[in-house]
């Protein structure tokens, strides 16, 4: 959702604020975004479960008269919602079952970035486009709170351990903890408390966890007061780059190349190369189908602390010689 930001924005641009159909977790961190005029929840595995569900939901989106339906999302279900929303236009990516459905149908480009990639579907993918969250004071006022009262100071590491899909967790963040030279929060979801907190039993006079204490975008807000977030390939990354944190990005069962990775000048991305079963999936596998899990394992601290440094020089750098 956090790069769908662009597409939004120059969405916006051409038709004013727009209204974003999804899912309530990511409906709260767009619900602020100047690009938006409302968010439409879909609780598709709760409340708007099933045929009724949707039948409902289709309902509320007819009577809001819309002209034209952007999907940048490929599913059935979406394509869907979208027909029997009403709106005159819908377009999406073609080389589905569910695209036949729409309109317009624009061919999903092959390479590039998600962010340019979803673009295409409004204009030409090169022109520039910003990830951007919409972050309020309130959520600032909840990110200094939290800090204050862990008594820490901006110019943090930010380290974000946890993954959904159990081979994209670099198993060593206690280990690099324990290198640095510098205090760290440990950032995630209340589903990564236990791992946050191994960490910082790992690291105790270093790391303080803030796992699962603050919502999406008060998380995002401590984020941008970290010197530099170190994070698997996942969530807090996108975050990092909407609120332009450097990030040293750790990639095992994944790759850069599916369109996912850092985006800011000077982020480094990091992978074991030459591993030839690498990458594996598109999400990357809970288990090792090998039993190795290679592409994490063979990623050293040394490597990653090294990137953690250079980076860290490098905006040190920037700041005293900050460019025009
Ligand atoms: S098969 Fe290779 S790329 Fe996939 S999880 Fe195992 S080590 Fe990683």
């Amino acid at each position: 959702m956090v790069l769908t930001t662009p597409l939004i924005s120059v969405l916006a641009e051409r038709y004013g604020p727009v209204d974003v159909v999804t899912t309530p977790a990511a409906g709260s961190l767009l619900e602020t975004h100047p690009a938006v005029r409302s968010v439409i929840r879909y609780d598709k595995n709760g409340r708007d479960r099933g045929i009724s569900g949707l039948w409902r939901l289709s309902a509320e989106l007819r009577s809001r008269r819309y002209s034209v339906v952007y999907l940048p999302h490929r599913s059935f279900r979406s394509a869907v919602l979208a027909l029997l929303s009403g709106a005159g236009e819908r377009i999406g990516f073609g080389g589905t079952a569910a695209s036949i459905s729409y309109t317009r149908r624009v061919p999903r480009p092959e390479g590039g970035h998600e962010v340019e990639r979803l673009l295409a579907l409004f204009r030409n993918p090169s022109q520039a486009a910003r990830v951007s969250l919409g972050l309020t004071d309130e959520d600032h006022r909840q990110a200094d709170q939290w800090l204050a009262r862990h008594a820490m100071a901006p110019g943090f590491v930010a380290v974000a351990p946890g993954s959904i899909w159990g081979t994209k967790r670099w198993p060593y963040y206690a280990d690099l903890v324990e290198r640095l030279a510098r205090p760290c929060i440990i950032i995630g979801s209340a589903a990564d408390c236990d791992l946050a907190d191994s960490i910082v039993t790992a690291a105790p006079t270093r790391a303080v966890s803030a796992a699962g204490a603050l919502g999406l975008r008060a998380a995002a807000s401590l984020i941008s007061r970290a010197a530099v977030l170190v994070t698997n390939d996942s969530a807090p990354l996108h975050l990092a780059t909407a609120v332009g944190t450097p990030v040293v990005a750790l990639f095992g069962p994944t790759v850069p190349a599916f369109g996912f990775g850092p985006r800011r000048p000077g982020d480094i991305a990091l992978g074991v190369d030459k591993l030839p079963c690498r990458p594996c999936s598109k999400h990357g596998p809970e288990t090792c189908p090998l039993g190795h899990h290679r592409c994490m394992r063979d990623l050293s601290v040394e490597t990653v602390a090294a990137a953690v440094i250079a980076v860290l020089s490098a905006e040190e750098s920037r700041a005293i010689c900050p460019r025009n």
